[in-house]
């Protein structure tokens, strides 16, 4: 594991409250807010050496850690940040009308209902459209257009939000996040075979 990987957060009851960079993982290990470690992979951080032995300190951090924090998790009224990273994740990277899958740079935001007719810039308003489809949709609406939606748009939750938003995830990370997120979520469907 390089230190470019995120670490899982989880609050004192061990739901996943967030990424950590190591630097904050470590803060947190030498503040004693760790209370367990849940993942399969770790990552060896040495520190400076000692001024009077000369050794140098090193500390072992896990991939998933729980911390005493208290804060109680609300998974109603939750409405995470829409940006274009996660809504095209959220997509799978395909084009929610031709079908084809893309580069993040060549996807774009499309409003379903658009702006200038009243539309919002919401997760349940947008779907990830390639240049050329949103570019063809234009001003119009659906049913203006003629276009159909290849499936429906959805708000993640916030668990399948922390998918959405993890650089790179590890897999005992995945599975971790997978197990709390329900066996109908379509973030599931789309980001594993099962
Ligand atoms: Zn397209």
């Amino acid at each position: 594991m390089d230190i470019t990987k995120q670490i899982l957060r989880l609050n004192y009851a061990g739901l996943p409250i967030g990424w950590v960079s190591y630097q904050t993982a470590v803060r947190l290990y030498c503040n004693n807010q760790v209370t367990y470690e849940c993942g399969n992979s770790s990552l060896l951080i040495r520190g400076g050496a000692n001024k009077i032995s000369g050794n140098q300190s090193t500390i072992v951090i896990n991939s998933i850690v729980a911390t005493k924090n208290y804060n109680k998790i609300s998974y109603r009224d939750y409405t995470p940040l829409l940006t274009n990273t996660t809504l095209f994740k959220r997509d799978a990277s395909t084009c929610l009308y031709c079908g084809e899958s893309f580069s993040l740079k060549s996807l774009s935001r499309d409003h379903i209902i658009p702006l200038s007719k009243g539309g919002q810039d919401s997760w349940m308003n947008t779907v990830t459209a390639c240049k050329r489809c949103n570019n063809h949709k234009g001003n119009m609406t659906l049913e203006q257009s003629g276009m159909t939606l290849l499936a429906v748009p959805f708000v993640p939750s916030r668990i399948e939000y922390l998918i959405l938003r993890g650089r790179t995830i590890l897999a005992d990370q995945m599975n971790f996040l997978l197990s709390h997120v329900p066996k109908s979520s379509l973030i599931r469907k789309r980001y594993t075979l099962g």
